[in-house]
């Protein structure tokens, strides 16, 4: 049996104060002094933690909202002092889709590399937007022990990039020349170029570094490489549209990714002509027009990986009433089929994925491969405040940040997202994450129950 994968992790706290969600103020002018006060019997034992934050305060921006919201101190105080409230600032993270919650879980991975539990249930909507409308099939969690991160049976996560033979075929006794480069990672996740839109922080050096660590591949802007050769087997080299082919740095590496545009295919002929057994794809952006391209595009003999991108919210992009990321992946995917070539391309799909049950439901539409990039950022605590560029102040401190505590946050991301995919993939009874790619019969989808339980009687749902 190949050795478990296994991405070494230890703790790194935050640099700054956290920003924490829920607080309880406490009215003590009618306090009673009670003998068996109410704030004792906190598990979490925050007010005792509070007093010494409070004694050790540096910053006073930064007030005490680490209460894990179990409400069982404000139900019981026999006066009612106690009142639950919400940290302003804990609102004002990120945007509609990065929602605080997502910040705040992020954070909480990057620094302890375990899975985060709310300790207080869940109280959110049952369905919602985008992956919200759709549920993973649990039914094998009933078997915990057997599954899972802690289970005795071997869960697999690796996939590969490239194209797989759809056949074999022989020569005589002999099987033909004909093979196919395939590239293999642990864990079905390549680490994206960080968007435009948050220029501030350079972090390549940091996220080569992750990817060498955890054995992912991490996609470089060739021409923000800094040339070194040796990280170039975790690494897959973006060109941009008409930039110049760089010939040195081809010829060593094992992928490579080109924008879209009229010479796209023409250049993946010059640069299988360099170095033959590289893994060739192009990035496609999923504008109006992007779904036919990735289809017309994964006919093409010499495309091996399509990389499909929406938008940072995983919508369409510039369009007035976008599709999201997942319903384009299913269509895409289901084209491939239909066309009979599924097998012979490697899609990744990225944008808009957040947390890891993104990673397995963007996989169950039909993705090999997902890329992420904003959650490594937010890993470094940054806020995903709309600002971020040259000269502004940035609420996180990342123009300067140390290399271990970099690496150290992201790797434990990473870790953290690979337990949360066995965890799911246990709960379905997967062992295999290449046969959860497109296995939408693990899922189910809200717009599809709604209409088959309600469109009889009230017709289809308008948009
Ligand atoms: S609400 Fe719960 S976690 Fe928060 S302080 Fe009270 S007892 Fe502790
Ligand atoms: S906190 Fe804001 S300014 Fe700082 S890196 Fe994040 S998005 Fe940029």
């Amino acid at each position: 049996m190949p050795e478990k994968y296994h991405i070494k992790t230890q703790p790194v706290p935050p640099r700054r104060p956290r920003i924490g969600k829920y607080g309880v103020v406490d009215w003590r002018e009618d306090c009673a002094r009670c003998h068996n006060c109410v704030k004792k019997a906190c598990v979490y034992d925050r007010y005792r933690q509070e007093a010494e934050y409070i004694r050790n305060l540096s910053d006073v921006d930064a007030l005490f909202f680490d209460c894990m919201g179990c409400f069982s101190c404000v139900q019981d105080c026999t006066k009612g002092l106690l009142c639950m409230s919400i940290n302003p600032e804990y609102q004002k993270l990120g945007n509609s889709y990065w929602t605080p919650d997502i910040i705040k879980t992020t954070w909480l991975q990057a620094e302890t590399a375990k899975i985060p539990v709310s300790g207080a249930g869940y109280r959110g909507p049952f369905s919602g937007k985008g992956f919200d409308s759709m549920w993973t099939d649990m039914s094998e969690i009933v078997r915990p022990t057997r599954d899972g991160i802690h289970g005795r049976e071997y869960i697999s996560t690796s996939v590969d990039i490239g194209r797989k033979l759809s056949y074999l075929s022989f020569n005589g006794e002999k099987k033909a020349e004909k093979s196919s480069n395939l590239i293999t990672i642990p864990m079905p996740l390549v680490i994206d170029m960080t968007s435009p839109a948050y220029t501030l922080p350079q972090l390549n050096p940091l996220i080569l570094q992750t990817a060498v660590n955890t054995g992912l591949i991490a996609i470089i802007d060739s021409r923000k490489w800094d040339g070194n050769t040796s990280q170039l087997a975790n690494v897959a080299l973006y060109l941009a549209d008409g930039q110049d082919i760089p010939k040195e740095a081809i010829k060593k590496a094992r992928l490579i990714e080109i924008a879209d545009g009229i010479k796209a295919i023409e250049n993946i002929k010059a640069i299988k002509k360099i170095n033959p057994q590289i893994v060739a794809g192009i990035r496609v952006e999923l504008t109006s027009t992007g779904i036919e391209r990735a289809i017309k595009l994964a006919e093409s003999e010499e495309i091996e990986v399509i990389h499909i991108t929406a938008d940072a919210c995983g919508n369409e992009i510039g369009a007035k009433n976008p599709r999201f990321i997942k319903d384009m992946t299913r269509q895409i995917h289901t084209a491939l089929i239909e066309k009979g070539i599924r097998d012979e391309i490697t899609l990744i799909a990225g944008g808009g994925i957040g947390l890891p049950e993104h990673m397995a439901k963007e996989i169950i539409c039909g993705a090999d491969v997902i890329a992420i990039d904003l959650p490594l950022l937010i890993a470094l605590e940054c806020h995903l405040c709309a600002n971020c560029k040259p000269g502004i102040t940035c609420p996180a401190k990342l123009e300067k940040i140390d290399f271990d505590y970099g690496i150290g946050r992201m790797t434990n991301l990473i870790a953290a997202w690979h337990d949360q995919l066995i965890e799911v993939m246990g709960a379905m009874g997967m062992r295999e994450v290449r046969r959860l790619r497109g296995d939408v019969g693990r899922a189910m989808f809200f717009e599809n129950l709604e209409e088959e339980t309600f469109g009889k009687l009230f017709g289809s749902r308008k948009n």
